[in-house]
């Protein structure tokens, strides 16, 4: 949990958190959760979040490919930083509205679009993803596009009336109830309280899935987790996600095309 106010420079932010994050990115990809779209984010403070600029996550490198944002308006603090994503407003209206999260990815998962203009719920239905809970709210562009008919209607997140639409469906009151909702036609958003979690979250709701997708095929009845069931399970996989961080730090350390210029191996 960051308890600093405000981190206006780089230079202010832990070199292990830099690479983690790098890595990160590398590690949506690695695991198809992004393509040249998608991003993730870290809480830096009270009032600030990094996030890569606008680029592939696969290519994300070195401290020049990160920016830091204001949570309140999703305005880059330097005004000469990079180019950023139009949906960064995701990010900061997550972060606005929770103080405990510390970590946001936005997915355009195709194993995960599916369950968001269906009307077949995603749920826990395997061991390693009971923090997705019996049903995944899906929040939909068009409750907000009917109050405001002349807006674009691409589905993108790009203002604050929207994501803070968006942002209201993960909870209330300023808890987390759903750390992750799916976005019809889009994607979803997946939430934690770190970096690390916030990965193992994405990848486990999108193997869900992939497992519930597989079982329906099957043709019969599908047996969903009880609530009880989800909560347990989620309660025990929160408990060992530092099992899988060094395998799949291995992975992208081992594929060529990932490069993290904050590693001990590339300095
Ligand atoms: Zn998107």
């Amino acid at each position: 949990m960051v308890t600093v106010d405000s981190i206006t420079d780089l230079s202010q932010v832990s070199p292990v958190l830099l690479r983690k994050y790098i890595d990160g990115c590398h590690k949506l990809h690695q695991h198809d959760l992004v393509d040249a779209y998608g991003h993730i984010s870290v809480r830096l403070s009270t009032s600030n979040f990094m996030m890569s600029k606008y680029l592939a996550p696969a290519l994300v490198a070195s401290i020049e490919d990160l920016v830091i944002y204001n949570i309140e308006d999703a305005q880059p603090v330097k005004p000469d930083a990079p180019r950023g994503f139009s949906e960064r407003f995701i990010h900061s209206e997550v972060y606005k509205a929770y103080p405990a999260v510390q970590s946001v990815v936005h997915s355009h998962s195709p194993e995960v679009v599916p369950f968001s203009i269906s009307t077949v719920p995603l749920s826990a239905c395997f061991h390693m993803a009971g923090f997705l809970g019996t049903a995944v709210p899906v929040w939909d562009a068009a409750s907000v596009y009917k109050d405001y008919p002349s807006d674009n209607q691409d589905m993108l997140v790009r203002n604050t009336r929207l994501a803070s639409s968006l942002a209201k469906a993960l909870g209330e009151n300023g808890q987390v109830k759903h750390p992750v909702v799916l976005m019809r036609g889009h994607g979803m958003v997946v939430t934690s309280e770190s970096l690390e979690m916030c990965i193992f979250n994405s990848i486990y709701t999108q193997q869900n899935a992939r497992v519930q997708r597989s079982a329906m095929s099957l043709g019969g009845a599908v047996k969903y987790f009880t609530e009880r069931e989800a909560h347990d399970t989620g309660t025990t996989t929160g408990m060992g996600a530092v099992k899988p961080w060094p395998l799949w730090e291995k992975e992208v350390a081992n594929k060529t095309m990932y490069h993290n210029q904050l590693s001990a191996a590339e300095v």
